[in-house]
């Protein structure tokens, strides 16, 4: 049989998957777990939102959209920065709209990177880029982001790791896996430095709202020339399965990432589109209830991971993620690496997380806190007799 190409075969399978693939199997076997390992909200989609998809629907509002999005949607997007960060994007040219933002990052992958070209990636860094960089043929250069500073990355850093190949840093504030942040002054320097230097700055904002003490930031505050946000409503909206993300940026970009993309997924969902044009425009209250809510586990969540003895947990400033350091867990019990602690906990404790060396950085778990907070002071007590003291 003809084979898959090498570019699919060179592809590692997601590191968090195979530990997401025993935990369904347990759970299949009636064990309780207590999942932290889940990147998406557990609240419900807003009533208004799914009545705005159950209308689009009533209206046969079920074709064919313009590949790039409709123009309400693109509207409201392009209102959205102007609102937030005083950016302003023009709807028709400087705005897609996509399958989710991972898509969009996808198709800025395709039009941007290519042999050659090193693209600058802070650790620890969301699973998917480092895929998304090779199927695109381009090396990834890491940038490790200092765990003593919270993982907040700083001008000098990234001014650091330049090179003449050097074609684009991706962002990502507030980080998944880290919660971490970036202070507007650095961010500001490094859109600056993008711009004497000739790179892309490739800024994933999907959890933007989702700031704890710190307003919310955008790289669109500080111009549009080598600037190319993303952003969605899955995380801000609870609306993971609806598929709607989004970029704004120079309108060569948009314009190559339209054409890849009505070549390749054609329209994102018309119905869903409807549902986010509602999203952006309707009542904010139900995103500000979920911001108190994950802000109370966050800090039961870091209070309670702090108190485990070899852990090491800084404050997320936002997202809902936490990563501890838990390399004086690994040394009391003598094991070999954060996936050997990550199978332990799912296999014998019930709790689910995510190894760090999913995301670059060994040494380090991943807990999402985006679970009910009696779920989540269980599965710190099962950590707690686990891990508090003696050998598991
Ligand atoms: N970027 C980051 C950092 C994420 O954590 C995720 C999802 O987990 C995405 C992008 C993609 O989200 P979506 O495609 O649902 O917009």
């Amino acid at each position: 049989m003809p084979s898959v190409t090498d570019r699919v075969q060179r592809l590692a399978p997601s590191a968090t998957l195979v530990v997401m693939k025993r935990a369904a199997e347990l759970r299949a076997q009636g064990k309780d777990l207590v999942d932290f390992g889940i990147g998406e909200p557990d609240f419900p989609t807003p009533e208004h939102v799914k009545r705005a998809g159950w209308e689009a629907i009533a209206s046969d509002f079920t074709k064919y959209t313009p590949a790039g999005g409709i123009p309400e949607l693109k509207e409201a997007v392009s209102l959205y920065y102007e609102r937030e960060y005083e950016a302003s994007f023009d709807p028709q040219s400087e705005v897609i709209i996509t399958c989710g933002s991972k898509h969009a990052l996808y198709e800025i992958a395709m039009v941007l990177f290519e042999p050659g070209d090193e693209v600058l990636l802070p650790t620890p860094y969301w699973v998917t880029y480092p895929a998304q960089i090779q199927l695109a043929g381009a090396r990834l250069v890491p940038l490790e982001a200092r765990e003593e500073a919270g993982f907040a990355l700083t001008a000098s850093e990234v001014e650091g790791a330049l090179t003449p190949r050097t074609k684009a840093i991706i962002l990502n504030f507030p980080n998944n896996p880290s919660g971490a942040t970036i202070a507007p002054s650095e961010l500001r320097a490094i859109v600056e430095l993008a711009r004497a230097r000739d790179f892309y700055v490739i800024s994933d904002e999907c959890y933007d709202r989702f700031v704890y003490e710190e307003p919310p930031l955008s790289a669109s505050r500080f111009g549009k020339e080598n600037v190319v946000v993303t952003g969605s409503c899955s995380k801000t909206y609870a609306m993971t399965g609806w598929r709607i993300g989004w970029a704004c940026g120079p309108s060569e970009v948009i314009k190559a990432m339209e054409k890849v993309q009505s070549q390749s997924t054609s329209n994102p969902t018309s119905i869903a589109q409807k549902a986010a044009v509602a999203a952006l425009t309707g009542d904010q209250a139900c995103v500000h209830e979920m911001i108190q809510e994950y802000r109370k586990r966050r800090d039961l969540m870091v209070q309670g991971l702090n108190e485990i003895p070899g852990v090491r947990c800084p404050v997320p400033k936002g997202a809902f993620y936490a990563f501890p350091n838990v390399t004086g867990v690994l040394e009391q019990r003598g094991m070999n690496g954060c996936a050997e602690l990550a199978t332990h906990l799912v296999e014998e404790v019930g709790v689910v997380t995510v190894p760090g060396a999913a995301f670059g950085r060994e040494g380090h778990l991943r807990f999402s806190y985006a679970t009910a907070r009696r779920r989540i002071e269980e599965g710190l007590e099962r950590l707690r007799k686990a891990l508090g003291g003696g050998s598991c």
